[in-house]
């Protein structure tokens, strides 16, 4: 490499940063599970300064010097080089991007969208919310036109949570995946309903967080480097180069959603930890490389281990012990019907795993629309209810279980919502090539050997952290381009088989 000096620079700068943000998750971590309510105030000016030096550091002129020095000499760097210039250099050039008084502006509409959102969901009432979210949506507009984009204003805001994702390339993915789902969906609405409600009995809390403990560390959630803790919404956060912190809940009425919250989180810690290692250890490039590819490896272990007959081959006998009284009458097969039970419903984070896709198809096409002002802010809980007819086959009975139910608007985050089933469509892909390159994957998973799988990924995803782009990464790992007929085969051929269908 000729520019040995600028590089020296750039990674002694992406030291400091990494620091300074390992230092602001733990302060949002304890935030989440620790601090005392009045410590809020305090805990928001320690917060607002940190994230004020990132800031700063990202923005200043030595990083402006050092990607303008560093533009020219990719041929000559090793792929670590490589990226760390690619993801400063794309940082600070869609940094530069964006005129000040557009982030203020932004800034300004979130933090009075969500206040806003929040108390038109309590009330039940869209039009306590609607003019706040028109504000949102000029100025989600104004972004796209600030980022710059080839074909549609949408791609450049899925490009902020997905790296080189297009809307093109998402309609291609969805439009086989919302046929596939569609037709499975009507199929099994047309079966005798599944009972589940053995899950719902009492189960103690302690005993499920020993279940869970057991199901982690044999994952390969290695408790010295990886810690577990309570809080209201379950995250997964990275506070050193050996400290990943998970969180579950346990005041859930059903005893297989903390599990699955558990395996799930369980997933992106795997993820981080395993990107964290000899080469890439204190820099930016210890992470998962996107939303969508992290979102993979937490419904690979989830849904497509975590609910499969071969893991309750091994864990069921287990559990029964565990909770002899709860689940003495419950066959394995009836409680592996239970915990894939499908059925139709408003609310998007308690769908089951077939109509969760078409959830977030929905949200997909109404932003689209939203964007290019083909539907306006007005119309859309009109809109809303009538996807959700045509799609789910459900109609919300309010704007607060319908329209007003995510969050994510009034945050500002438009272009997000795709990488929920991007992320089962890339880990469908991923275990398929596991399958292929492990033959015996499904044999391990049903004898409890869980690690051995969690090798394999951990030596063809989770160890290059962010150095390769997701895309890249993909056709590195499965030698194609992003394909959903590998998640709509296993859907397919997995809920026939539970719903006895031919
Ligand atoms: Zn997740």
């Amino acid at each position: 490499m000729h520019k040995k000096k600028e590089f020296e620079s750039l990674k002694s700068l992406d030291t400091e940063i990494t620091l300074l943000e390992q230092t602001a998750a733990l302060l949002e971590w304890d935030e989440e599970t620790q601090m005392p309510r009045e410590g809020v105030q305090g805990r928001a000016e320690q917060l607002s300064l940190i994230r004020g030096y990132i800031y700063d550091k990202k923005t200043s002129s030595q990083i402006e010097d050092l990607s303008i020095a560093l533009q020219q000499d990719d041929d000559t760097c090793s792929d670590v080089q490589k990226a760390m210039i690619r993801i400063y250099r794309r940082e600070y050039e869609q940094t530069i991007k964006i005129p000040k008084q557009l982030v203020l502006d932004m800034s300004d509409a979130k933090s009075k969208g969500q206040v806003a959102w929040a108390q038109a969901r309590k009330a039940d009432d869209f039009s306590q919310f609607s003019s706040y979210l028109e504000r949102i949506i000029t100025l989600e507009r104004a972004y796209a036109d600030a980022l710059g984009y080839e074909e549609h204003p949408y791609d450049a805001l899925l490009d902020q949570y997905e790296q080189g994702m297009t809307t093109q390339l998402v309609t291609d993915v969805f439009k086989p995946l919302k046929k596939s789902v569609s037709t499975l969906l009507a199929r099994i609405v047309s079966q005798p309903q599944v009972d589940d409600t053995f899950l719902y009995e009492s189960y103690p809390k302690e005993l499920q967080d020993k279940f869970g403990r057991m199901v982690l560390q044999n994952m390969g959630f290695d408790f010295s480097r990886a810690h577990m803790s309570e809080s209201v919404h379950p995250f997964t956060t990275t506070v050193g180069p050996d400290d990943i912190r998970i969180t579950t809940r346990y005041d859930e009425p059903s005893v297989s959603s903390p599990l699955f919250s558990t395996i799930h989180e369980g997933g992106h810690a795997l993820y981080e930890l395993g990107a964290s290692n000899r080469i890439t250890r204190g820099t930016v490039l210890a992470q998962g490389v996107s939303m969508s590819v992290h979102e993979s490896q937490s419904r690979l272990w989830e849904n497509i281990i975590g609910r499969s007959d071969e893991f309750w081959h091994y864990y069921y006998p287990q559990m029964q012990k565990i909770f002899p009284s709860q689940l003495a009458d419950v066959s394995q097969e009836a409680f592996i019907r239970g915990i894939n039970k499908v059925e139709p419903s408003m609310i998007r984070v308690n769908a089951d795993e077939v109509s969760y896709n078409l959830h977030i198809i929905l949200r997909f096409e109404l932003e689209k629309a939203l964007i290019t002002g083909d539907l306006s802010v007005k119309d859309l809980p009109a809109a809303w209810n009538d996807t959700m007819k045509s799609l789910i086959g459900v109609v919300p009975n309010s704007d607060a279980e319908g329209v007003l139910q995510d969050v994510h608007w009034s945050a500002g985050l438009i272009g997000y919502f795709p990488t929920y089933v991007l992320g089962n469509l890339f880990g469908a892909q991923f275990y398929r090539t596991m399958c292929q390159q492990l033959p015996n994957s499904q044999d391990m998973i049903a004898r409890g050997e869980l690690q051995r799988v969690g090798s394999w990924l951990n030596h063809n995803i989770y160890q290059y952290g962010s150095i390769y782009p997701p895309q890249d990464l993909l056709m590195r790992v499965t030698g194609e381009r992003l394909n959903s007929s590998y998640f709509i085969t296993y859907l397919t051929e997995k809920y026939q088989n539970l719903y006895g269908l031919t």
